[in-house]
């Protein structure tokens, strides 16, 4: 007999990732760049927040701090290179919110991916878009993945993956 509760699975606090829709659009425009319609490319998100609420400000490209990352096709991230990027948040006193990755179909994460977490963090954000980010990227499109440790994820997609992932217009500061 088991005494899984899913009750209290369902009180591990929500995850959730703020992007402003023109730091999104230029997030998809590097990846689709990067990528050239022809092999995955990927980023960190940094930003900042508390456990699960996060926003994102800025992001770092895979290839600008390991430069044959991309080189066999897909992502190929060589873990000496995390100095680099944690240097980069010290100095803009950043955290990294997620990872994104492109894949050549689908969303769906593969078993690289649900093997090899990009931060091995419970609570920790992948995402991962679709066609090379070659066509408009919403968020009910990415596939969301939230890394709950032991190499077991949750997983959101479509009308749940924009309930973790909410790409927002910014309102405009009037003071
Ligand atoms: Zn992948």
């Amino acid at each position: 007999m088991s005494f899984f509760n899913p009750v209290t699975m369902s009180r591990a606090p929500q995850p959730r990732l703020r992007v402003a829709a023109a730091l999104w659009e230029e997030l998809m425009h590097r990846l689709r760049e990067r990528g050239g319609g022809v092999h995955e490319s990927g980023a960190f998100l940094l930003g900042t927040g508390e456990g699960p609420q996060r926003a994102a400000s800025s992001f770092v490209l895979y290839d600008d701090l390991d430069p044959n990352c991309l080189a066999e096709g897909y992502v190929r991230f060589d873990g000496r290179y995390y100095g680099r990027l944690w240097e980069l948040c010290r100095r803009d006193s950043l955290s990294v919110v997620a990872d994104v990755h492109t894949h050549p179909g689908g969303a769906g994460q593969s078993r690289s991916d649900k093997t090899h977490p990009m931060v091995s963090i419970p609570g920790h954000i992948a995402l991962i878009v679709p066609n090379y980010a070659q066509t408009p990227v919403s968020a009910a499109d990415v596939g969301v993945y939230v890394y709950r440790g032991r190499y077991r994820w949750g997983n959101y997609r479509g009308r749940r993956a924009t309930i973790v992932l909410d790409i927002h217009t910014e309102e405009l500061q009037i003071q």
